[in-house]
């Protein structure tokens, strides 16, 4: 099988960027890896992931406001959130991340779903500055607020909050519209994605503005709907498991049928996905 990373980072060095002005002085950057959340103002700008491509993510960055990019938070380690940590590093940026991030980056990691090894990434674009607990930092008029997810997707992520504005990146804890890659390879599991949809769930409002890691700008409805859909599909996935299917004859049996037209069209169809939860069950 082709790794999708090598598909990822190529489709990524042609993509166009979208940007979406959210509220207050948040923006996201839509089209390079994963959603890229900014906060911009006089004490440099604030990213949270760094994208994969530097030309068009370094342009949409000029066309939103002048400052530098000061402090960028990755929301964990997966490169199509980190492959830009370097360049940025380079122009001025302090990256923080998760300390799991950080050790993922530093050696070669494996990912067995993704057919794929990462080679350590060079100093630069290793994060110096370390979540270790939850957070609260004062920029740019805005109380950010990061929080450490206990290990759902991978074992570290991490959600960054923009308190005025209402506006939360949730990392790939939700993929609006589209299945979830789960990274066994680093600690992710289903149950623990489900956990963190109710976390996220928990901690959002009717206003809330929720940047996913995939997928366009979503809201709290969306969420309930993107848990509603983990919790059925690993439903179906273990009853048939339990029934002695082996993972073949589970794949065969279409346990996401229902949900393939609005869920199977990204990066995860719906064989992909039945085997991510059959692993994980
Ligand atoms: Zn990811």
């Amino acid at each position: 099988m082709k790794s999708p990373v090598i598909t990822i980072r190529n489709a990524a060095a042609t993509a166009k960027i979208n940007i979406h002005k959210l509220r207050g002085n948040v923006s996201v950057l839509e089209g390079s890896g994963g959603n890229i959340t900014v906060l911009t103002g006089r004490d440099g700008k604030l990213l949270v992931d760094s994208g994969i491509s530097r030309p068009q993510v370094e342009d949409a960055l000029a066309s939103l406001s002048k400052e530098p990019v000061r402090h960028l938070i990755n929301s964990h380690w997966h490169f199509d959130h980190t492959d830009g940590n370097e360049w940025l590093h380079s122009v001025g940026a302090e990256i923080s991340a998760h300390e799991n991030t950080r050790k993922h980056l530093s050696v070669n990691t494996r990912v067995e779903d993704w057919n794929f090894t990462f080679s350590p990434a060079p100093v630069g674009a290793l994060p110096a500055k370390l979540i270790t607990t939850d957070q609260t930092r004062h920029l740019n008029g805005t109380t950010v607020v990061l929080k450490r997810y206990d290990p759902s997707h991978t074992d570290s992520d991490l959600s960054v909050e923009f308190q005025e504005a209402n506006v939360i990146a949730v990392a790939d804890t939700f993929w609006n519209g589209a299945y979830p890659f789960i990274d066994h390879s680093t600690g992710g599991s289903l149950g623990g994605l489900i956990r963190a949809a109710e976390a996220n769930i928990a901690n959002t409002n009717d206003e809330t503005i929720v940047v996913p890691g995939h997928g366009p700008i979503g809201n709290k409805s969306q969420l309930i709907e993107f848990r509603d859909m983990l919790v059925a599909v690993r439903q179906k996935v273990a009853d048939l498991k339990k029934h002695g299917k082996s993972l073949d004859e589970t794949i065969a049996a279409k346990p996401t049928s229902d949900y393939d037209a609005k869920w199977g069209g990204f990066v995860i169809d719906g064989n992909f996905f039945t085997r991510l939860v059959y692993a994980g069950i």
